[in-house]
């Protein structure tokens, strides 16, 4: 754990400063981890006003039981040096994620044991597809997987999948090195499309 204070702002002109951690090692950090599932992390109430006031710093998540490293930073900050972090870790599927409000999918689907980069792929056909059917389609969120399904939240209702179409799409994706950092969501999905039609 490396810990940092965090100067906070907000609006109404309250200003004060938090404590906070910048590398969290999830064995040693479950209430941590809660709070990025619960999306509590980086956010604070403010005493005077009571607004909500989301606050960000580098923050690097290392779990070394399901593999894998999520690194958050607002998107202009992400830099050549930070492919450095845990670069001797090549067995880590290394991720960058540039909204907070992202990490708890992230996690899930990682602690599941899936590759992201699939069930983005997935979520984007699933998309697609309902878009064909008509529907408007807000979001879609992985929620877990039950026995050869996996169920998604599409637009807050509950959806499954059949898990040969997770099979299918991974077979079809080249091995990764584990080498960098790849933000992998909704955008990463579409160009990957645009390219395999
Ligand atoms: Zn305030």
């Amino acid at each position: 754990m490396k810990s940092i204070l965090v100067e906070i702002q907000c609006d109404c002109g309250f200003h004060t400063y938090r404590k906070s951690e910048t590398l969290v090692l999830s064995d040693f950090e479950v209430d941590i981890r809660k709070a990025l599932m619960e999306n509590t992390y980086f956010t604070i109430r403010c005493p005077r006003c009571g607004k909500e006031i989301i606050f960000l710093h580098p923050f690097a998540y290392v779990d070394k039981k399901h593999h894998f490293i999520i690194l958050l930073k607002p998107k202009q900050a992400f830099c050549e040096d930070d492919h450095h972090l845990y670069h001797e870790d090549t067995r880590s599927r290394k991720r960058i994620v540039f909204d907070p409000k992202t990490i708890k999918e992230k996690l899930c689907i990682l602690e599941d044991d899936f590759d992201d980069r699939v069930i983005e792929i997935m979520k984007e056909k699933l998309r697609l597809q309902l878009e064909r059917q008509g529907r408007e389609i807000v979001d879609i969120v992985y929620q877990d997987r039950h026995e050869d399904s996996l169920w998604f939240l599409v637009n807050q209702e509950p959806l499954a999948v059949l898990y040969e179409n997770y099979q299918s799409i991974e077979s079809s994706l080249e091995k990764e090195k584990y080498d960098r950092y790849l933000a992998i969501d909704g955008q990463w999905a579409k160009a990957w499309l645009a390219l395999h039609k």
